[in-house]
């Protein structure tokens, strides 16, 4: 498809937040055209159909306080049904043995009381981020000037316990403890409404899932916005001047007003700017790397682990690459999906596994886990979101030490003249989830609307 000349308002990125964009310039009667580099909308969010099963190789979930992608949600007429959480979890220690523990009662494992109290801890040191300006923290560059690790080894004894965390950061950022800055951990904790809301299920971010998958509400939204969305078309420069901004792709080029970038940190690092960006936007985006994270479905004839009272979902502390599994069979329970994830030092020793080995690797924990029946796959299938040229991982990015106290004031999310920046990256509440994506894309559209 040519693309026009000329528009109001260009949009790099169709993944949810250019999408939330688009939607309100659109309906404030604004000419907005969306530039996607791939072939299909949705970006971190992929619902592939496997024999007529929906699989999610990217987001997933959502809770009820994810308000605005429940609006979508129902705006686009989305069904949601709540995870299967039903049964005993199973937790694989350290020492290789497999323990059960009932839903909605801890483990009684290692370093459980310790780490509780570590969550407790977390949470009141998250509540001195004011999500309005978390840049006012008093205590900004006192966390922001060290890593997660280095924060745990001088305040928690119990090596069980940090362990245990160590868990927790890598499924919910995707990273190690030594990864990331104890600022962002703490940022992000404030902005999905605590530990409890990020890590739990019912009732919590991992409480429903999408009927059709997760882009359905993508899909949704793109076939409302019609031909304003032009696949397969990278932008690869953006040149501005006083009079406009030139948006750059093989196929041609589209003159705007504004354009809103929605790309992920590393994904927005290799567009050409022209003037070059101001130096803190590129300081941020250089100290913004992306979670390293894998999602491997391996689907039966049938959830076989609930006949035997087993939820299906897995925490393992040993040193397998999977660490978390859940249940994600399909609403109807047709066939059994388990999806297993793998993260942070884990993903590096997976990825460097020959594809065969890394599926014996992932069965041999469900058979420790499940029985032999879980040998008995009718499918398996990998997604490595570090391998993805226009995510370059997952879920999100995770900021080091020193970058939101450095660069976090004029680089995090401030506009560069007449370059608007959202994703998920961006948002205050939910970042790094879906939920946020949308509402940074309704951020910057106001921003842009303001301008106009
Ligand atoms: C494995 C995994 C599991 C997750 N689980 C959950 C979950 O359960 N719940 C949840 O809420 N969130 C989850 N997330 C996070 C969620 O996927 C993201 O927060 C969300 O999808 C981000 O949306 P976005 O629009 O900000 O960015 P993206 O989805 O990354 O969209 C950016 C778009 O820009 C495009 N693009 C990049 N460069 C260019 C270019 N140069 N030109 C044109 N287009 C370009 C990309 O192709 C992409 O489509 C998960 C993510 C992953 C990877």
């Amino acid at each position: 498809m040519v693309l026009p000349q000329r528009c109001d308002v260009v949009v790099v990125g169709a993944g949810y937040s250019g999408l939330a964009t688009a939607l309100v310039l659109r309906d404030a009667g604004i000419d907005v055209q969306v530039l996607e580099a791939q072939d299909r909308v949705g970006g971190r969010i992929w619902s592939e159909r496997r024999d007529g099963v929906p699989v999610d190789h990217g987001g997933q979930w959502v809770g009820p306080t994810q308000t605005r992608l429940l609006a979508w949600a129902e705006r686009f007429g989305c069904e949601i049904f709540p995870s299967h959480d039903a049964g005993d979890h199973v937790e694989l220690w350290a020492d290789g043995s497999r323990h059960l523990f009932a839903t909605g009662r801890s483990s009684t494992g290692p370093g459980v009381e310790e780490y509780d109290a570590l969550e407790e801890r977390m949470d009141e040191m998250a509540s001195a981020i004011d999500l309005a300006d978390p840049l006012a923290c008093p205590h900004l560059v006192e966390w922001d000037s060290e890593t997660v690790e280095s924060w745990l080894l001088r305040n928690v004894e119990s090596e069980p316990a940090r362990r245990r965390f160590a868990l927790a950061v890598q499924g919910v950022w995707s990273c190690e403890p030594r990864e990331v800055s104890l600022f962002h951990l703490l940022f992000y904790i404030a902005s999905g409404g605590g530990m409890d809301s990020l890590m739990e299920t019912i009732g919590y971010a991992q409480d429903s899932r999408f009927v059709a998958g997760a882009q359905a509400p993508a899909l949704a939204a793109a076939a409302e916005l019609g031909a304003r969305v032009h696949l397969s078309s990278p932008v690869c420069a953006v040149r501005q001047d006083g009079s406009g901004v030139v948006v750059e792709t093989e196929g041609g080029a589209i003159t705007a007003q504004r354009v809103v970038v929605t790309s992920t940190p590393a994904a927005t690092a290799r567009i050409r700017f022209a003037p070059s960006l101001p130096a803190p936007r590129r300081r941020w985006l250089a100290r913004s790397p992306m979670g390293d994270v894998a999602k491997v479905h391996t689907r039966y004839a049938r959830p076989f682990w609930r006949d035997a009272g087993l939820s299906g979902q897995v925490v393992a502390y040993d040193d397998q690459p999977v660490g978390v599994v859940f249940d994600n069979s399909p609403a109807d329970a047709s066939s059994g999906v388990l999806v297993s994830f793998v993260y942070g030092d884990r993903y590096r020793a997976y990825a460097a596994m020959g594809e065969a080995e890394r599926r014996d690797a992932v069965l041999a924990t469900l058979t420790r886990v499940f029985g032999s029946a879980a040998a008995d796959a009718v499918d398996h299938v990998e997604k490595l979101w570090p391998d993805d040229g226009w995510a370059e991982g997952g879920y999100a990015a995770v900021p080091v030490p020193g970058a939101w106290a450095a660069h976090g004031r004029d680089g995090w999310r401030t506009p560069a003249g007449r370059i608007h920046w959202a994703g998920t990256e961006t948002a205050t509440v939910w970042n790094g989830y879906m939920d946020g994506a949308i509402r940074s894309g309704e951020r910057a559209a106001a921003e842009v609307l303001a301008l106009l």
